[in-house]
């Protein structure tokens, strides 16, 4: 017998939830995709809870990955997580969360804080208050992966501190902008004080995973709740679909460029171009 046990973790990616009719306003500054009406992420947090599902914050995560506790790591999990700190997640998505008793990560971009369509700071400090983690989504939402060695250590230092000082709250985890990093980035992230990140690539944690390359699963708005199902489920399938798409929207940005890709993108989408 093992004294080990193999897990996989889905980590789930929001961005927005709001009602149906500001669905159009709110995706001038996200792609649609990114935005789920309340009844739709309701429905999902209901599955989570009448499927036995609890969901346990990133430092629990950490320990699993350090420790493999056997009791632990079968209990049925789930780490859900905010990105880009848009106002919904304060007015639809903290309430419909209390209401099923569960916690969620929210990463926010340290200046938009408090601009039209993002939470401000009592917002935030709000969500703390009720137990939800607050953490880093840098200051500007720079591509790290792109980012001068100085630039890296703003981003990730500078925020890191304003949201520990405005709400009095640990910062220990940072959520990679578009996934982007490279090899400067892990070593950085450690020597500014962060024990761990979530990327943008699309898999479960499992205890092969280094917990400064976390990857996640994004909640897509088009995703009926079997879909979801089988996306928390960890169902091999579900991932495959995923990556062949991910795989194809790479082979793409190569073949028109990056710049190209990112008009044709927010073109698509219509979004504001920031
Ligand atoms: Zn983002």
């Amino acid at each position: 017998m093992t004294m080990t046990t193999a897990f996989s973790i889905p980590i789930l990616m929001y961005h927005e939830v709001t009602p149906e009719q500001q669905i159009v306003e709110v995706g001038k500054k996200t792609q649609r995709t990114f935005i789920l009406s309340c009844e739709q992420f309701a429905k999902q947090m209901q599955w989570l809870v009448d499927n036995g599902f609890s969901a346990i914050s990133l430092p629990t995560l950490l320990q699993i990955l350090s420790d493999g506790h056997p009791l632990r790591a079968e209990k049925k999990s789930v780490v859900i997580t905010f990105d880009d700190g848009f106002a919904g997640n304060y007015f639809h998505a903290l309430p419909i969360l209390k209401q099923f008793q569960l916690t969620a990560t929210f990463f926010v971009i340290v200046t938009r804080i408090g601009q039209p369509f993002y939470m401000s700071w009592a917002q935030l400090a709000a969500l703390v208050a009720n137990g939800m983690p607050v953490q880093s989504h840098t200051m500007t939402h720079a591509l790290l992966g792109q980012a001068t060695p100085a630039d890296l250590v703003y981003e990730l230092k500078e925020s890191k501190c304003q949201i520990e000082q405005h709400l009095q709250t640990p910062v220990h985890f940072i959520s990679l902008p578009h996934g982007s990093y490279d090899g400067n980035f892990k070593a950085a992230a450690q020597e500014c004080g962060y024990s761990g990140g979530c990327t943008s690539e699309i898999a479960y944690v499992d205890r092969q995973t280094d917990a400064y390359f976390l990857p996640r699963v994004c909640v897509n708005s088009q995703y009926d709740l079997s879909t979801f199902a089988k996306m928390v489920q960890c169902r091999s399938d579900f991932l495959k679909q995923q990556v062949a798409a991910r795989k194809f929207k790479r082979w793409l940005r190569r073949v028109v460029g990056e710049r190209n890709y990112n008009r044709a993108y927010h073109f698509i989408y219509s979004i504001e171009e920031k």
